[in-house]
């Protein structure tokens, strides 16, 4: 296809953010070109996990799954050497997709709906009327950086992250085998997680997840028995895929005619399985903030679609760093699974964040009760 001399919106990255960003975009009437320097299907490091949330903000772009292009998953459970706790979601599945797949069906949709696209074409940087590539530029009244989480966008605009947040070292691999469970199981050991998508009839994803980045699949036998267990005799298919996870907000993802969007505009721990929703979120609400000519209410946006993930991010996270606090949590989540399904029911949108903190409140009373409870029995003895 060939690059226009000048569009209304430029969108620099043409991963899932920046082609959902392209698609809302294109359905307020502008005329899109979205560049990106690799060429599709775009294959990365990811648990593969789409949330029903996510699914949903899909829709509102006209995006829709068909049978066998992924698996269903119904809720999340958590596992470790002696705890299982699960919740399911309160009313859509969930979906397992190939990264490929899913890129593949945005690149067809973006191409349905008139997006102009562009693969290996890198942009080099911005100018004055638009972007510059290697040997031409493209003129724009809007630009938008969908350029990952390294962005560059991010950048040359100025915009610096509050902070760097914790980076984990996530590793992903395919497996042929039978789907176990249609649940996203996340399995916890000391320092890192395993976690399993169903993605197929025949297929799972695995990410690893560790903060040490020592972790390979070569360890999964030592560090998740029971997860090794389910993989005896089961095919890698691929190779194996490495990325950085980390959590890095920014104060503001707009500046002048430029926003941010997908990791490029913060970046939340993989162990949410939020990162695709929050991109699919955040392009429906910088396409409406286009139409309006409103780029301060996408900022406004962008800060309440990301409060809630980032909340529960860091309580993750504090899973991750304290072993105790992860046993303890666990086992609390473990006995109040009516707690643990309206809190995950928080986590997809489908109850108001205030109604959660009943149930942090329950839960926390139930981990500080089952944490007392080995001292105030040596007491008694
Ligand atoms: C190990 C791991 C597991 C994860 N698991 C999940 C999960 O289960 N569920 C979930 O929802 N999220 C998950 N995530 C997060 C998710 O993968 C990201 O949030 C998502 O990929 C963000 O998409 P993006 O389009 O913003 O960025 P990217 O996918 O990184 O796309 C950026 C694009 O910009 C292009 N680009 C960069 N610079 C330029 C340039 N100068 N010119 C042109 N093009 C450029 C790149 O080629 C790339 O295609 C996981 C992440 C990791 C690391």
């Amino acid at each position: 296809m060939v690059i226009p001399s000048k569009t209304d919106v430029v969108v620099i990255g043409g991963g899932p953010a920046g082609l959902a960003a392209a698609l809302a975009a294109r359905q307020n009437g502008f005329e899109v070109c979205v560049l990106d320097r690799a060429e599709p299907p775009i294959d990365k490091a990811c648990g593969e996990g789409l949330m029903p949330d996510g699914i949903a903000a899909l829709r509102e772009l006209g995006v829709a799954f068909d049978i066998g292009q992924g698996r269903p998953f119904r809720g999340i459970r958590f596992i470790d050497d002696h705890r299982l706790a699960q919740a399911c979601f309160p009313a859509e599945a969930g979906i397992g997709v190939r990264r490929t797949v899913l890129h593949q069906i945005l690149v067809d949709r973006a191409q349905a709906m008139g997006v102009v696209t562009g693969w290996r074409a890198t942009v080099t940087g911005l100018d004055p009327d638009g972007v510059a590539l290697a040997d031409s530029s493209v003129r724009c009244r809007w630009i938008i950086g969908a350029d990952g989480a390294l962005s560059q966008v991010r950048q040359w605009a100025g915009l610096a992250p509050l902070d760097n947040g914790r980076r984990r070292v996530g590793l992903r691999q395919h497996f042929r085998v039978k789907p176990w469970s249609d649940f996203v199981e996340v399995h916890w050991a000391k320092g890192c997680q395993a976690y399993v998508t169903p993605v197929g009839p025949d297929e799972i994803c695995i990410a690893l997840l560790d903060t040490a980045q020592k972790l390979g699949f070569a360890d999964l036998a030592t560090r998740f028995p029971g997860l090794s267990r389910h993989l005896e005799g089961a095919e890698p298919i691929g190779v194996v895929r490495g990325g950085l996870s980390a959590s890095r907000r920014l104060r503001h993802v707009t500046r002048g005619r430029i926003a941010l969007v997908g990791d490029a505009s913060s970046s939340i721990d993989a162990i949410t399985g939020d990162g695709l929703t929050l991109a699919f979120r955040q392009a429906t609400a910088l396409g409406a903030a286009l139409a309006k000519d409103d780029l301060a209410s996408y900022d406004v946006a962008h800060r309440r679609i990301c409060r809630m993930p980032f909340l529960m991010a860091q309580l993750l996270l504090l899973m991750d760093q304290r072993e105790g606090l992860r046993k303890v949590a666990l086992q609390a989540l473990a006995a109040r699974p009516d707690s643990f399904s309206r809190l995950l029911a928080t986590h997809v949108g489908a109850r108001h964040p205030a109604a959660a903190a009943l149930d942090v409140l329950a839960l926390s009373l139930r981990a500080a009760a089952s944490a007392a409870r080995p001292r105030n029995a040596a007491i008694a003895r």
